[in-house]
Formats: C-alpha cells, sequence, structure tokens
C-alpha cells in the first residue's frame, strides 16, 4: 500500500534537493513524477524547486483554490510519485486531497517542509501533514550558531537583529532565516 508521507525539516536540511534525488530515481526508471510546489511568493521564483546548491526543476504552483486531486486525476497515465515542495504552505483541503491521492490511485505522495515557524507555531499544512501523513521523518540539519540539532527557524532582520513578532508568512522583505536549535532561538549570539 502507498503511503503519505511529510518530511519536515528547519531551513537548509535539504529538503529540496531530496525531491530532486527522489524524482531523478523514479525517471531514471522511466516512471514518472509529478511535482509541486506552493504558489506563495516567498522571494524564489514561484514554479521552481530550488535547491542551495544550485540545481532547480520546474513545478507546478499550488494556489488558494488548486485541486491537487483533480489535477492528478487529469494525468494520463497516472504518475507513479507525487512530490511536494514547501508543503507547510498549503491549506487543510489540499493535505485531504493529498491523502485521498493516495488513497485513491495507490501512489506515494511526499510531501517535505518546515514544521513549526519563526514563532514556534505550526504552519496549517505541517499540522495536517502531522495528523494525515501515514509516515514522518524528521531531515536533520546542524543549528546555525553551535553543534546542535536545528528544530527551529530564526528570522533576523535587515539589520542583522532577530524577529520574534510578525505575520507568519513573509512576501518580499529583506528578513532571512536561520535554522536554529531551541537554545539559540531564544537566545541568539546576535
Ligand atoms: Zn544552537
Amino acid at each position: 500500500m502507498a503511503q503519505l508521507f511529510f518530511k519536515y525539516g528547519a531551513m537548509n536540511s535539504g529538503k529540496s534537493i531530496e525531491i530532486l534525488k527522489v524524482a531523478n530515481n523514479y525517471e531514471e526508471q522511466n516512471k514518472s513524477v509529478l511535482i509541486f510546489t506552493s504558489g506563495i511568493d516567498t522571494r524564489d521564483e514561484v514554479g521552481y524547486v530550488s535547491s542551495r546548491i544550485g540545481l532547480r526543476r520546474k513545478a507546478i504552483p499550488i494556489f488558494e483554490g488548486t485541486n491537487i486531486l483533480q489535477y492528478v486525476k487529469d494525468q494520463e497515465p497516472t504518475p507513479h510519485c507525487v512530490l511536494i515542495d514547501e508543503v507547510q504552505f498549503l491549506n487543510k483541503e489540499h493535505v485531504l486531497q493529498l491523502a485521498e491521492i493516495v488513497d485513491t490511485f495507490d501512489i506515494p505522495v511526499m510531501g517535505f517542509g518546515l514544521k513549526n515557524d519563526f514563532q514556534n507555531e505550526l504552519f496549517e499544512g505541517s499540522r495536517y501533514m502531522l495528523i494525515y501523513a501515514d509516515k514522518i521523518e524528521e531531515m536533520k540539519t546542524i543549528c546555525w550558531f553551535c553543534a546542535r540539532k536545528a528544530t527551529m527557524n530564526l528570522r533576523v532582520d535587515g539589520s542583522g537583529k532577530p524577529v520574534y513578532t510578525g505575520d507568519q508568512i513573509q512576501i518580499g522583505g529583506n528578513d532571512s532565516y536561520y535554522p536554529v536549535c531551541r537554545r539559540c532561538h531564544s537566545n541568539p549570539p546576535l
């Protein structure tokens, strides 16, 4: 039986490169994959999976009203696997569609994304992936400032100061994010 996977990790934990790797593995065996990403514009170009090491490829952007289930239904033949980048930005309805894709077509669906936002609240997509996924896997990376595991994301403003309030998703702006451990999140050496 195919499963719904939620692979989460802090910033820079290699989520996008993993998507590109999984897609490549399928395609090497002549199996087709559908790659989606959130259509929310957070500086990266919309409609691409971009990895930090420079590799990138086109992906289908998911907007508020996108029906992912219908999109997969319309494919002929049915893809062998569905991959989603930035799954944290999806809404509950999207996540239910992902579960239905797995259950209807018996193909694996893998969602990759952040678990918690910079204020340590769950993103909507992540909340429902935690509830609906068959398999939940942490992608590990190290804290930007020390040697502990990074489990949180620190928002830093344009002048290098940590930020703890504001909108969950920033469109534009010049804030940046660092993968950090819990201690460095509340007390970053900045
Ligand atoms: Zn740390």
